[in-house]
């Protein structure tokens, strides 16, 4: 088998890459994935808000793009404009994000500071202590997305345009050669189909590859040569294996992230249905919540939470230690809410919380666009239609080039994120 170009890893963010260069004109592109149904992925597993507010302008810029593509496809894509409310605890964080406005509303993102009296006048729900506050900013253009939705808009669209989907198949292999300027090449890469029913078993082989990557020899039912012209990891967490597998350490560490459901008593649900004005609300404490259908959806990252690929999700405990105490302190409608159910999923973390994006320095025809942390869905437009015009013409378009991988060998070049949850 051979493709123009390979792409590994179909979430969205693989998934935009493959629709963006075939909207270009690029024809022959392959997306492989073992699961296309993405029982792992962590576009199936994430918390579907959708911010350009950030403190960095590659950040800014690549996700205003996909908030304006959200804006575009509203309907399709259930974008809800809500805005972020961003509830700061300390003037470290509170100052920055201040001096970060001029940029942010350089993209009309029209953000707004508020007084945490502000905060109380405006959403009355929102009742916790005041004085736990310094400030808050509002971003009236940030919102919620369906991100099931944003990566089927860009598996059907690419799909309609030529590109096909290998599902079941396993990056197993890689292999390069040198090439007279000294720059090596990836020749082709080998691909390891997966035996089994559809839908696989959630506790069963895939998700024992993608927490183990082992391939358990009962499973596998064959192996071929896949030649490309071009190969693009969009594997998400698990890209530094492949990484690995050309003689590149990587910096990437795949993190845990869990997210509950709560519901509030019958007695407080008109209050917080005033919720629903609102899109994400991220609290001083870094806990982030906001309405989903009748219940809450809140997620916090355990700051301590070691690097692995773990998904066991803990469950009540999780709500009781890290959620309730915290949602209790913003507002007394959280004082008496239940544990429904949850999830974890992985976050692919870098150093400076910025993802990595390009070609990789020393090849000739490997790109790359992985490690969003949790930006990939908000991220996935702006970043794809960057990198396809760079595969297409050979430069990066905006700011994208500043996503290299070099940059972590220089740390004036990082793209530190702190406003990262
Ligand atoms: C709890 C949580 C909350 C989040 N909240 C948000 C949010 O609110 N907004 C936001 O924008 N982002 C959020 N994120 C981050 C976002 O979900 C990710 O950045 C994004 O989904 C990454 O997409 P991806 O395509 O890079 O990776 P993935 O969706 O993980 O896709 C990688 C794919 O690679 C496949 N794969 C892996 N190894 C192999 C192999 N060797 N061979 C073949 N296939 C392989 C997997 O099956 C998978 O389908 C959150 C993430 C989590 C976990």
């Amino acid at each position: 088998m051979r493709a123009n170009v390979l792409i590994a890893g179909g979430g969205v963010v693989g998934s935009a890459v493959a629709w963006a260069l075939a909207e270009r004109g690029v024809s022959d592109v392959l997306v492989v994935d073992l699961d296309l149904t993405g029982l792992y992925a962590s576009s199936e597993l994430n918390a579907g808000g959708a911010r350009a507010t950030w403190w960095q302008p590659v950040n800014v810029e690549t996700c205003a793009a996909t908030l304006e593509f959200f804006r575009e496809h509203r309907d399709e894509l259930s974008f809800q404009e809500r805005g972020y409310l961003w509830l700061y605890g300390s003037d470290e964080l509170f100052d920055i994000a201040k001096r970060k406005l001029p940029l942010q509303n350089d993209f009309g993102l029209g953000v707004e500071i508020l007084t945490p009296a502000d905060v109380v006048e405006r959403f009355p729900v929102l009742d916790g202590d005041p004085g736990r506050l310094v400030g808050a900013t509002f971003s009236p253009r940030d919102g919620l997305v369906n991100p099931n939705a944003v990566r089927q808009w860009f598996r059907r669209g690419a799909e309609s345009l030529g590109v096909r989907f290998l599902n079941r198949h396993y990056v197993s292999g890689v292999s390069t050669a040198r090439q007279p300027s000294s720059k090596r090449r990836v020749d082709w890469i080998e691909v390891t189909e997966i035996a089994g029913s559809d839908p696989m078993d959630s506790r069963g082989s895939i998700r024992e590859i993608l927490t183990k990557h082992v391939l358990p020899s009962s499973s596998v039912s064959s192996r071929q040569r896949i030649e490309c012209d071009v190969i693009v990891n969009c594997l998400g967490a698990w890209s530094p294996l492949f990484s690995a597998k050309v003689g590149i350490s990587d910096v990437t560490e795949p993190t845990r992230r869990q997210i509950c459901m709560l519901s509030v008593q019958h007695e407080d649900a008109a209050r917080v249905e005033s919720l629903l004005s609102l899109g994400m609300v991220v609290d001083a404490s870094s806990l982030y919540f906001h309405p989903e259908g009748r219940d809450i959806l809140a997620g916090y990252s355990i700051p301590e939470e070691a690097p692995g690929f773990d998904f066991d999700y803990d469950g009540e405990a999780f709500f009781v230690e890290h959620i309730w105490p915290r949602l209790a302190e913003c507002s007394s409608v959280f004082e008496r809410s239940k544990h429904v159910r949850g999830w974890s999923g992985l976050y692919a973390v870098t150093p400076d919380r910025s993802g990595i994006a390009g070609l990789v320095t020393g090849f000739t025809n490997l790109f790359e666009a992985h490690s969003f942390t949790g930006r990939g869905v908000m991220q996935s437009f702006g970043v794809a239609s960057a990198l396809a015009s760079w595969i297409n013409t050979g430069k990066p378009e905006g700011l994208v080039g500043s996503m290299n991988r070099d940059r972590f060998s220089d740390r004036s070049k990082w793209l530190i994120e702190d406003l990262h949850i």
